[in-house]
Parts: structure tokens; sequence; C-alpha cells
């Protein structure tokens, strides 16, 4: 923790699309009060009022005073104004946020994208927690999330715009990149992510109706990572070998980030980590024989410790790096 002229408690923000949890952060960072609303379907007035509600409620328990307030939000923040940029599932866009809830709050108020405060909590609390001062989060979901912490602090880029790890093309002649507001060719989120496998698993399906995982799709398992992931535990080859491949896919990205960013770790969680015991050997592999030494051998390529607080635990050390950088705050 940074030496700071702020001792009180912080209170810790993780919005999602769907739902926010917020928790209470004593002066020594113990969780001892948490808040969870759900959120989906409000407009951008009501979940202002959500977000504002919840700090207020949070610091009305606290014994100490409350110093700042962290926001993970699932979008790029513009740091310079402290807006919101192209939120996907939430109803933020072009919305001042930072002077909005300043201004509500009446707290020092720090914002950043959800993946980068998950990775400071990675950093800091999982599994790099005592290990390295630089660690690179990847998250593999439903698409491929990123944050990167070098020196212990997060890596913003000049506006705030950094850390985008899923769109690294790796296919010069590739496909189009999945995400809609993309305009890359080849991004490594078309080929290892969520919907890459979906798709992997369609077109494996449908060339192979006899297979498996043929069979279990035409009786109406979802061609998706979960049917996958069950036939590759029960023994599979061709499953083993998609998840395999998914992970070679992703032993490439991490080849240039381990070149790049020589991090002491990279860690990686997400909605596939039940399948990580089959993905990260095989992207491991393909990242030491790819990337330059002495970094490809110095790095370790684990699954993420930290669970699903770690965008409202990664949220409140954020707003204590942020009052530390800012004493005047
Ligand atoms: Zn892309």
């Amino acid at each position: 923790m940074q030496a700071a002229p702020h001792h009180g408690a912080v209170i810790g923000v993780d919005l999602g699309g769907t739902k926010l949890m917020a928790g209470l952060f004593d002066r020594t960072d113990r969780v001892v009060s948490r808040e969870r609303v759900e959120v989906a379907g409000l407009d951008s007035d009501g979940l202002v009022d959500a977000l504002v509600e919840t700090v207020a409620a949070l610091r009305s328990e606290s014994e100490d005073d409350v110093d700042a307030v962290g926001f993970g939000i699932p979008t790029t923040i513009d740091q310079r104004t402290g807006t919101a940029v192209m939120a996907a599932n939430l109803p933020l866009e072009d919305l001042p946020l930072r002077d909005l809830l300043g201004a509500r709050t009446g707290l020092p108020v720090f914002l950043d994208n959800d993946a980068n405060v998950a990775a400071l909590a990675e950093q800091r609390l999982g599994a790099g927690a005592g290990v390295t001062d630089h660690l690179l989060m990847v998250t593999l979901g439903t698409g491929f999330g990123g944050g990167i912490v070098v020196d212990g602090r997060i890596v913003r880029g000049a506006i705030g715009a950094a850390a985008e790890l899923g769109h690294m093309s790796i296919d010069y002649d590739g496909p189009p990149c999945v995400a809609p507001n993309c305009p890359g060719i080849g991004c490594i989120e078309t080929f290892a992510s969520g919907n890459a496998l979906a798709r992997d698993a369609r077109a494996y399906a449908g060339a192979n109706p006899d297979s498996p995982l043929g069979r279990a799709v035409a009786g109406g398992e979802p061609a998706r990572g979960e049917t996958v992931l069950r036939l590759a535990r029960e023994g599979d080859a061709s499953c083993i070998a998609l998840l395999e491949r998914l992970g070679e896919r992703l032993g490439v990205a991490l080849a240039n980030f381990v070149n790049i960013f020589n991090p002491g770790m990279i860690a990686v969680g997400g909605g596939l980590s039940p399948a990580l015991d089959v993905i990260l050997p095989a992207a491991r592999r393909v990242m030491v024989e790819r990337a330059l030494p002495p970094g490809n051998r110095f790095v370790e390529v684990v699954a993420a410790t930290f669970g699903p607080d770690s965008g409202m635990v990664g949220a409140a050390l954020m707003a204590r790096d942020g009052l530390a950088d800012t004493p005047h705050a």
C-alpha cells in the first residue's frame, strides 16, 4: 500500500451489466460491509442513483471516515475527463461520470475499467501477491479481457485506453474481429475466447455429426464451452483438442505480451477457468517456444486465484492509489 496522508476507509464498487457489488474497506483494507444491487434495465439516471445510494449506505455504516470511492466499470474510461466511452452493456456513454459521482457523493472518485482493477487485485492480493509487481491479467470469458500492472500500478496509457489485450492481432490475414466496435483483423479475441470456442464447437459438430460433440449438439446441448468441457472431462479426444487449440492460440498472444512487458506473471481467469487445466499447458508451451529468452522462461503462467470479488477489491485498491497520487484530493 502506498504511503498516503489518508488513513480512513475506502469504498470499492464493481459495476457489471446486470448487478453492482460494493464493499466498505476499513483502514486495514478488510471488507467490513457489502452491498449487492440489481441494475438490469436501469437508465443512466437510475444507474447513477443506484451507485450514489449504495455508496451512501456503506458510508453510513463506516466507523472511520470514508476517504474515497473507486468504481470498476465495464467500459473504457477516458481518464482526461472521467467519462465512460463505448459502454456496450450499460447506458453510460458520454456521461461525465467522475464529476457526476464526485458531486453526488461528496467524495474523491476514481474510475477505471473493470479488467484493470481486477488485474490490480490479482497482483496485490491474488496469485501475484508477494511474487511480482509486474502482472498481466487475461480474462477468458465470452470475450478476451485484459489488464496490465507494471511496478505495482495499473498501466492506463495516455488517456486510459491501454490494455486492450484481446485486440492484439495474431493473424495479418485473419477474420475481422468479433467485437462490433473493433476495426481489427485477426484479433486474439477472435481465436481464444468463449465466442471462439463456441464457433469452433459448432464447426466441429457440423462436420462430425457422429462424434460425441456432434451427437450432443444434435441432442440439444449447446454448441458452447460447457459442452466441450464436459466431453473433454469424459476423455473425448476431439474436445480436448479443441481446448488445446484455443490454448495454443492464446500462447501466441502470451508470447507477444512477454516480449513487450517482460511480466513476472500472467494470470488467466474468467468464465473458461474450469478448462484451464487443459488450456494453460498448451498456452505455456507455445509461449515458451515463441517468446524471446530470458523472459519466456522467467514468466509464470497461472490460473487467477481471485474470485468474483476481484473487481470490488481492485476498485478499492485503485481508489487508495488515486488518493496517494493526488494528496490534495
Ligand atoms: Zn479486435
